[in-house]
């Protein structure tokens, strides 16, 4: 039997077609309709079907029966096609909608259709072409009574359930919050693994299977309705927030505890010599650890990445000095990496200027060491040493006891000298030529004792 009515569909993307699939030996009168056109053979339209040239074409009927419109298009267009097609609508017309959130339709409706009579029904059908292609039974449709009235929302509402299919009534808020906590989920996982890549190999199990099921569905949907689907339904934005924490702590669960079995590890910004090293000294002191290692790490991005993945169990690294200022690359380290500050504290520094033996300090033309221990010395170098041009190293030898080391074993220029701890001449056979040569007396350097953070 085909009802003596008739059902224009807006929007024949993926779901219009889908629609159509499911009602199209029901109607008298079925009329379609997409901006570019639809093609009768490709899609094999029936004789009850006609392809509206154009918008006015949609709203004619030739039966006395009301007149339901399915709004099939996008999300973030759907105000701008309720503005233009509003004129159109009649107390004879049934706006519903598919659109997968449904605060923002209702918000939408009640905005346009204030101080008029015409019906509208908010509905989601839960399901797609992939899911939906081997039929319609037991799949989900949610509705919202809306605007219409109770002889229109029970038409639609049983000839859905005659399908096979189930009516879920929920309000638009109770929709997109269900929504967002598990198509949202859905459509986000399914679009992270394809950024990840997910590929089949010869030994997937059930799980990985049904996991790139996931992503290939999500993925045949296009890029504006995930777009839409994430920021157009109020609660996406905490399921967002809520997943990434859940990922972050996950992460961390599976990292040991502790790297090395009765030993902590500790990872420093500096080499062996450093200043970071005497402030680790200080601080294993002050706290009377007793089984401990070091790893020389060079830099903050270094220390703070191994914290991350779980290579060592507490970092530690200079975050700003009373003359020198912040420490440029800790602060550019701390911006990529999340960790949580265990003890933050000073150490007083002295800057030694130092060289290999058997070379002449005229004949020394730069001096190598970390950009903060320049900005300490500014003064004293420019009054006493104008003629050495001060170098930063690349790599690990911004760190000055790294740039010691490589002096001493001819890896780097020996007309070079170095300046830093007094403990790096001891170390790497250096001659002192001259110490405190930081401008201040009061030359104080913060550290930051670092953990992860779960
Ligand atoms: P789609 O494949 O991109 O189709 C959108 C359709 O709307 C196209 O036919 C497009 O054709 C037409 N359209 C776009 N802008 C228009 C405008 N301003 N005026 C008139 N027609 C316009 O998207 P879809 O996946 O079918 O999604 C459509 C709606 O269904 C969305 O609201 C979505 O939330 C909902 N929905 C989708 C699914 C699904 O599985 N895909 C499931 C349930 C609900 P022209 O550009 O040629 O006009």
């Amino acid at each position: 039997m085909r009802y003596k009515q008739t059902v224009s569909i807006i929007g024949f993307g993926r779901f219009g077609q889908t629609l159509y699939r499911l009602i199209k030996d029901d109607f008298e009168e079925i009329i379609v309709y997409r901006r570019r056109g639809v093609d009768r053979d490709e899609f094999g339209l029936g004789k009850n079907t006609k392809v509206a040239k154009d918008i006015k074409e949609l709203f004619k009927s030739r039966f006395d029966n009301f007149h339901t419109l399915f709004y099939c298009t996008p999300i973030s267009t759907f105000e701008e096609v309720v503005q233009s097609h509003k004129k159109f609508w009649s107390k004879k017309h049934v706006v519903i909608d598919v659109l997968s959130v449904k605060s923002w339709p209702q918000k939408v409706l009640v905005k346009h259709l204030k101080n008029t009579d015409i019906q509208a029904i908010l509905t989601h059908p839960m399901f797609g072409p992939d899911s939906s292609k081997k039929g319609f039974e037991g799949l989900v449709w949610v509705m919202d009574r809306f605007r219409a009235d109770e002889k229109v929302y029970k038409f639609w509402k049983d000839y859905i359930k005659s399908k096979g299919l189930k009516v879920i009534e929920l309000s638009a808020d109770e929709h997109d919050y269900l929504a967002a906590f598990s198509q949202g989920v859905a459509h986000f996982i399914g679009r992270l693994l394809a950024e990840f890549g997910l590929a089949p190999t010869p030994i997937d199990t059930m799980g990985a299977k049904k996991l790139r099921e996931v992503m290939e569905q999500t993925v045949n949907d296009s890029w504006q309705l995930f777009l839409d689907l994430q920021r157009f339904n109020p609660y996406t934005k905490s399921m967002r927030i809520k997943l990434g924490k859940a990922y972050e702590k996950l992460f961390h669960q599976i990292l040991p505890k502790q790297v090395k079995s009765g030993k902590v590890v500790f990872g420093i910004q500096g080499g062996k010599g450093s200043f970071n090293e005497e402030a680790l000294m200080d601080y294993v002191k002050r706290h009377k650890i007793g089984n401990w290692e070091i790893k020389y790490l060079y830099t903050t991005d270094r220390v703070l990445k191994a914290l991350w993945e779980g290579e060592i169990d507490y970092g530690l690294f200079a975050i700003q000095n009373a003359n020198g200022g912040v420490v440029e690359e800790s602060i550019e380290a701390m911006a990529k990496y999340k960790f949580r500050i265990k003890e933050k504290f000073g150490i007083q520094i002295r800057h030694f200027l130092m060289k290999k033996p058997g070379v002449k300090v005229k004949e020394l033309r730069s001096v190598m060491a970390h950009p903060q221990v320049f900005k300490q010395c500014r003064k004293n170098l420019a009054a006493k040493y104008p003629g050495l041009e001060q170098v930063v190293g690349k790599g690990e030898l911004i760190d000055t006891a790294k740039a010691a080391q490589a002096l001493s074993e001819g890896k780097i220029d020996d007309k070079t000298a170095i300046l830093g701890p007094r403990v790096l001449s001891s170390l790497w056979g250096l001659e002192i030529i001259e110490g405190d040569l930081q401008d201040s007396k009061d030359n104080v350097t913060d550290f930051l004792l670092v953990e992860r953070l779960f």
